[in-house]
């Protein structure tokens, strides 16, 4: 079952305009979030980023916080699950094909899919990534830290990244270094501290803020600056976050072991965090 347009119904009843501007122009903005026991994490983080997404675009979100949590409760509702992946996205509507200037409102379309199973054990073995070709946009082109439909890049990363037979793509920035994953925020420990690329050349994830806001509560030595892509081989640590990751070792990237090719203390020790971070979320938040 999908939410679209106000209403829910089956995925194959669900009809959008070939004059959609999502899918003629990637005109548009999404969130993916996660829920856990029926209740969304960082339900109001993405709303913010979701806000500030279409904002930037100036596409007007026909729904205010009430209504995003409605929608994503009713599509888990309508699908009976409690725990999935739903993504919402948000067009700047149809109506003529030409570019900018749909007649149409927005389109709002939701859908879900179940969390990723058989976590345990591909957490012990971490995932493998590849430094690729393919940059991130710079804010120049398109501020990075939109969430908006134009994913070509990611698209084009993890391709490249699965061709060498890696689980996670790693992007450089226009400037040689370390962005992010195309679908995930990285993180690397260096002399026991940890280290993020600053925002700015990033999209900053919900899962990211949350990571950072773990590893100073434990003390850890943190910051946001640039890694330069060197500088990658000689991390003790790797780790990716994000909504369907989590915090996610990486073991391998290129081929070669990152540490000793298992996941770290202290990536271990933040997912622990991460874990008891999100078996509060039914404390301050009542269930669908
Ligand atoms: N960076 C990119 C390019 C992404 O697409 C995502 C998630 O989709 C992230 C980072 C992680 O963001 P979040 O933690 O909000 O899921």
């Amino acid at each position: 079952m999908v939410y679209l347009n106000g209403k829910t119904l089956p995925a194959g009843e669900a009809r959008i305009s070939p004059f959609d501007h999502g899918l003629l122009f990637g005109d548009g903005v999404f969130e993916t979030v996660r829920a856990y026991g029926g209740a969304v994490f960082q339900s109001d983080a993405h709303f913010r980023r979701l806000v500030r997404s279409a904002r930037m675009v100036d596409i007007p979100l026909p729904f205010d916080a009430a209504g995003w949590s409605d929608i994503l409760h009713r599509v888990l509702a309508a699908n009976g699950v409690t725990d999935a992946l739903l993504r919402l996205t948000v067009t700047r509507g149809a109506g003529t094909p030409r570019m900018g200037k749909p007649e149409g409102p927005p389109t709002v379309l939701a859908f879900l899919r179940p969390s990723p199973q058989g976590e345990p054990v591909e957490w012990e073995r971490g995932i493998t990534a590849a430094l690729v070709d393919v940059r991130t946009r710079s804010g120049a082109t398109l501020d990075p830290g939109i969430k908006s439909l134009s994913f070509m890049s990611n698209v084009l990363a993890i391709r490249q990244a699965w061709e060498r037979g890696a689980d996670e793509a790693i992007l450089l920035n226009g400037r040689g270094f370390v962005a992010e994953g195309s679908v995930s925020n990285l993180f690397g420990v260096w002399d026991g501290g940890v280290v993020t690329p600053p925002e700015g050349d990033i999209l900053p994830g919900v899962t990211r803020a949350v990571v950072l806001d773990l590893a100073r509560s434990a003390g850890l030595s943190v910051a946001e600056k640039p890694i330069a892509a060197g500088r990658l081989g000689a991390a003790q640590e790797l780790f990716v976050t994000g909504t369907g990751w989590e915090v996610m070792p990486v073991t391998h990237l290129d081929g070669a072991a990152v540490g000793d090719g298992r996941p770290g203390p202290i990536t271990r020790s933040l997912y622990a965090a991460f874990c008891r971070r999100v078996a509060t979320l039914h404390e301050d938040q009542p269930a669908a």
